[in-house]
């Protein structure tokens, strides 16, 4: 199942790091060896993007719809290997397989979505004030794409890069988190045997400061594409920004889910918990915010604390990161808020923390508008809903919002005053899907949508071409 050692993939053939190192990776649901993963740095990455460059132009002479035709093939392979999959990103990330296993569908569907677009693929005709001039607009592939991810959702995070970027003609060197290699290395594996030619998808294991930086700084890479937190992501934007790279970036998130005095508490207390928990709050999108209207307070806070009090969320990913969650809980309690239920770490072996609630924190302190990324969510009390929804557009971040109401008239004032890439109306800060455009605003990303068409926009150029049909006549 998971190798004893996670090689990189570059050219087709997997190799170990030109260190010779190997970094130690852990099960997070235990804390023991899983396996050990590829320490590469600069010399490794030298040889993927020379790769990339070596089979990008012959790749991008197929047409689209023949490349399409190898992502339906890849998609169909995943599909046969479910399981096997789903078991590896279980082990890897520590979530439980039926997580895994909805993941591992979410992945093969955006494969068979972006397989689609090989047939479709539309350019644009416009006009043209020019009489006897055709003017059609087409879109070509950038070159060679570096994709860094994120551990959270580890095979949809690369399928939502890796998939659209060859379809557009790239060729691509991935970097996946150093948490969680052994996915995209099973991609990689699964890429070469459904005949995806060598060098097309390359991948360079290892760590963010090594392996990441050292992609983001290769001169031969024409876009990066990162999944990651906005601290990452703001140096890789300097980084590239420098050569004038094309930069696409999803980060973080400080979501917002507002209950109202008209919601139906009990799907609001269902969404909420989702939102907040599942998958540890290891989730762009998780409601680590939860704002709710003075006269449904505390009926509210009891149902949810009670139904927290038993959630299951699953280990986080590593040792530090539950260390970071419990100096949050820390801070929080010595800024004046309470702990309402969680907050310690699990008497067990593995990076486990409670489902942690939060109330009476002030929203100008740190833990209100930090990222936590882990199962810790906070209770605001606010008036009405001007107050709401002020609050809710008090973040750095912008990337998914949600509302519980009962009016039509408060839906869609949210909807279209909440500073945010996706709202959600009764239900909880999540739901995308393959054919969906996902990314936020503010410090969430950088404009750009992953997934949907919008896709094709982030691992595409347009160009316009001009032809001037009857030269004799102008
Ligand atoms: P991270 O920024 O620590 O790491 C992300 C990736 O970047 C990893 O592969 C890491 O090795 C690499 N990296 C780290 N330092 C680097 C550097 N200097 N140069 C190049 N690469 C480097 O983030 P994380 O902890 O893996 O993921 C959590 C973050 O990801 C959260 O902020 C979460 O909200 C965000 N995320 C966003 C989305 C989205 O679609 N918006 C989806 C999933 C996760």
């Amino acid at each position: 199942m998971i190798p004893e050692q996670v090689p990189n993939h570059v050219d087709g053939d997997d190799v170990p790091a030109a260190s010779g190192e190997w970094i130690d990776k852990h099960r997070p649901a235990d804390g023991s060896l899983l396996t050990r993963v590829a320490r590469s740095g600069a010399a490794d990455v030298a040889a993927a993007v020379a790769a990339a460059r070596r089979a990008q132009p012959a790749w991008a002479e197929r047409t689209v719809v023949a490349r399409g035709e190898l992502v339906r093939e890849l998609a169909l392979a995943l599909r046969e290997r479910r399981e096997e999959l789903s078991e590896v990103v279980a082990a890897e990330t520590g979530k439980s397989l039926e997580l895994a296993r909805g993941e591992t569908d979410a992945a093969i569907e955006m494969g068979f979505f972006v397989a689609g677009e090989g047939r479709r693929y539309y350019g644009r005709t416009t006009t043209a004030s020019m009489a006897h001039r055709t003017v059609t607009a087409v879109r070509q592939p950038v070159g060679v794409a570096a994709l860094v991810t994120s551990f959270n959702t580890p095979l949809a995070n690369v399928a939502w890069k890796v998939f659209p970027a060859i379809l557009c003609g790239n060729a691509c060197v991935l970097k996946p988190s150093e948490h969680t290699p052994a996915s995209a290395h099973l991609l990689a594996t699964v890429c070469c045997k459904v005949g995806v030619p060598a060098g097309v998808v390359n991948v360079v294991q290892g760590l963010g400061p090594e392996a990441g930086a050292a992609l983001v700084e290769h001169p031969g890479v024409d876009l990066l594409s990162f999944t990651g937190s906005a601290t990452t992501g703001r140096w890789i934007n300097e980084t590239a920004g420098r050569r004038l790279a094309k930069v696409c970036l999803e980060l973080g998130g400080k979501n917002a889910l507002v209950v109202c005095d008209d919601a139906d508490l009990g799907g609001a207390v269902r969404s909420s918990l989702a939102s907040a928990f599942s998958n540890a709050g290891q989730r762009c999108a998780s409601a680590s915010r939860i704002v709710v209207f003075d006269s449904v307070y505390d009926e509210f806070l009891g149902r949810f604390v009670s139904e927290a009090e038993r959630y299951e969320a699953g280990p986080v990913i590593a040792e530090a990161a539950l260390e970071r969650l419990l100096d949050a809980v820390r801070a929080a309690e010595a800024g004046g808020g309470r702990v309402l239920c969680g907050g310690d770490r699990l008497d067990r072996p593995g990076w486990w923390l409670a489902a942690t609630v939060l109330e009476g924190v002030a929203p100008d302190a740190d833990v209100s508008s930090t990222e936590l990324f882990g199962p810790v969510t906070i209770l605001y009390r606010v008036r009405d809903f001007d107050e709401a929804l002020a609050l809710v557009n008090d973040s750095p971040y912008g990337l998914t919002a949600a509302i519980h109401t009962a009016s039509v008239h408060r839906a869609m004032r949210f909807a279209d005053q909440a500073q945010a890439g996706v709202v959600v109306v009764n239900g909880g800060t999540h739901g995308s899907e393959p054919h969906m455009g996902f990314g936020g605003v503010k410090q969430s990303g950088t404009g750009w949508r992953e997934a949907g068409v919008e896709a094709l926009d982030v691992y595409s150029e347009w160009k316009y071409v001009n032809v001037i049909t009857d030269p004799a006549r102008i």
